[in-house]
């Protein structure tokens, strides 16, 4: 909103997880308060998502489980089953993923979507060998864009089945995700006793 409003831009790229991918979409349909916002999103670049941390479960992981301050950081990341956290310096330190459950966002265990189904690109690490993405493009819009990039030479591609883990990883993990997730949602509607359950946000 505020890059179109004080900045005047008429082309907006988003980059987001994809509840951020909803938001936008719900933004775009209801723009209660967005006003000639909806129209200048020219491009919505979604991101693999698991799970993620607030900035206080990020500092507890990386300083006190890696014992490391955060400003010599240079990347986190899981993958592998591990929580990977680089140094500027080059130091590596991996956490077990057991460590991190506890850290992340409760609004996470209630998300059913890994791939950013709403985007009109979607992106992760997942499926492809070390320093490839997977992408899906998803709309006529990412099309377009997906294919001037490409006869640009700004993206080197392969047929995601030529190379390995694949599309059935993600697959896998889209849908271990959903299944997770699902589970919860039907023990947080019951489990709390009678008229104490929280609302399953899918129905
Ligand atoms: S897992 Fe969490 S951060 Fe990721 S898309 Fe879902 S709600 Fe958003």
């Amino acid at each position: 909103k505020e890059v179109t409003r004080s900045y005047g831009l008429d082309k907006v790229g988003v980059v987001g997880t994809p509840c951020q991918m909803q938001a936008l979409r719900k933004g775009q349909l209801y723009p209660i308060g967005l006003r000639d916002v909806a129209d200048k999103i020219a491009l919505a670049v979604g991101i693999f998502c698991m799970e993620n941390f607030p900035y206080q479960g990020i500092l507890q992981l990386v300083e006190d489980h890696g014992a490391t301050a955060l400003e010599n950081v240079s990347k986190l990341d899981i993958g592998k089953g591990k929580f990977w956290i680089y140094t500027e310096r080059g130091a590596t330190v991996q956490l077990p993923l057991k460590v991190t459950h506890k850290y992340e966002q409760p609004g996470c265990h209630v998300c059913l979507d890994y791939v950013a189904n709403l985007a009109d690109i979607s992106t992760g690490s997942v499926g492809t060998p070390d320093g490839w993405s997977t992408v899906f493009v998803r709309s006529g819009k990412g099309d377009d864009i997906w294919a001037k990039a490409i006869a640009a030479g700004a993206f080197e591609t392969k047929p995601i089945d030529s190379v390995k883990p694949g599309l059935e990883l993600v697959t896998k993990l889209a849908n271990d995700k959903v299944t997770k997730n699902q589970k919860y949602l039907e023990s947080r509607a019951t489990e709390y006793g009678v008229g104490k359950a929280l609302r399953n946000p899918y129905i």
